[in-house]
């Protein structure tokens, strides 16, 4: 078991220190702890920080699924403190369902909101932990994006694609158990959402370079070190499942860590997310988001001159797919994604530009890089 604690001094319950630089004050807000580990949610309320141990009221936004797997272990550790749950099952991640959520939680007075799941109920608890300024605990059972630890939140109903700043862990459960026996495609897609951080930290740096946008060199080191994990471990990732889990696990983390710190999603998200965004929207049955974020990394690592085919032949080492077809989106739309990307999130600027590809230029991309054949 590794439990991370962080190193800087509390200040407050919610920020853990600022940075001072010229008139402009930065501030980071990080997670208390990080714990992963075989069984750990067994002794969650072992790891609480000192401020939520007596708290006794715990609102937990899960799956059905993961209810009925894992629930009773859950709410038996929490139990066992003397304290009641509430559970709110939900099964999409849309606004409306957030708004419930808010209303239920606030009717139970509850005073720590857990997300226990994937990464809809994650961000589900996560957005309603920030409307009602209550603490908020991630307990994730799959290792499939880096949703798991960062601040922001993405969900359906509201007016952007993209994510919304939402609140940070203020405890993080990786239970090694549980995510090892989620299926394996999640965790490679993990694995494709941190590869993604190549292009992300560049497209950030080209923004700051032509836009003078503010750039954190430690974060875009911690977000490109956590790309540069998963590619010295793409043996062991390949190979093994709970060293693999472990590796993903930690490099999702760390990710988050670097959004915490820039204060937004830059270090995590570029070129490479807003293909995959674009995916969301047109394709008639998308793929996970790592699968998407990975493929267009290797495209858009072309566009930044980076080895696309050391991306790619990483990507396909651990399983992770390489073409529209193992993607199982059919070619044109990978196409028309590509040249509507940079229309997703205008103010984001990326290697695609003001205005993006055009769709000859779309084509000759995808095929270079042997995404459609
Ligand atoms: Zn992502």
């Amino acid at each position: 078991m590794c439990v991370w604690k962080s190193s800087l001094k509390t200040r407050s319950v919610k920020g853990i220190g600022s940075m001072i630089s010229g008139k402009d004050i930065h501030v980071m807000d990080l997670s208390k702890r990080v714990v992963i580990g075989p069984d750990v949610v067994d002794r969650i309320m072992e790891f609480m920080p000192r401020n939520l141990r007596c708290a006794r009221k715990y609102f937990i936004v899960t799956g059905p699924n993961v209810w009925r797997l894992y629930g009773e272990k859950l709410e038996k550790a929490i139990g066992a403190g003397n304290a009641t749950v509430e559970v709110f099952k939900a099964t999409t991640a849309h606004i409306e369902i957030a708004e419930q959520i808010i209303d239920e939680a606030r009717r139970f007075g509850a005073e720590v909101l857990i997300g226990f799941g994937g990464g809809k109920c994650i961000d589900l608890a996560k957005y309603s932990a920030k409307n009602l300024d209550k603490p908020f605990i991630s307990v994730p059972t799959t290792a499939s994006h880096d949703g798991i630890a960062s601040p922001f939140a993405s969900l359906k109903g509201t007016d952007k694609p993209t994510s919304i700043k939402a609140v940070e862990p203020v405890l993080i459960v990786a239970d090694t158990s549980i995510i090892a026996s989620s299926p394996r495609r999640l965790l490679i897609a993990g694995a494709g959402d941190v590869i993604a951080k190549f292009t992300a930290v560049l497209d950030w740096r080209l923004a700051h370079l032509l836009r003078n946008e503010y750039y954190g060199d430690y974060a875009a080191s911690l977000a490109l070190h956590s790309a540069k994990h998963i590619v010295r471990y793409s043996d062991v990732i390949a190979k093994s499942k709970e060293q693999a889990v472990r590796i993903v696990l930690e490099a999702l983390i760390s990710s988050s860590f670097a959004m915490c710190i820039a204060g937004s999603t830059r270090p995590a998200s570029g070129s490479e997310h807003l293909f995959s965004h674009a995916l969301d929207l047109i394709a008639p049955k998308p793929a996970l988001h790592g699968e998407q974020t990975g493929v267009g990394t290797i495209m858009m690592a072309k566009l930044h001159r980076l080895k696309w085919k050391r991306i790619r032949r990483v990507l396909r080492k651990i399983g992770a797919p390489v073409t529209a077809k193992e993607l199982g989106i059919p070619e044109d739309v990978i196409i028309k994604a590509l040249t509507m990307a940079h229309k997703i999130r205008p103010e984001r600027y990326t290697i695609l530009g003001d205005r993006g590809l055009t769709w000859e230029a779309a084509e000759r991309l995808a095929r270079e890089t042997g995404v459609i054949p």
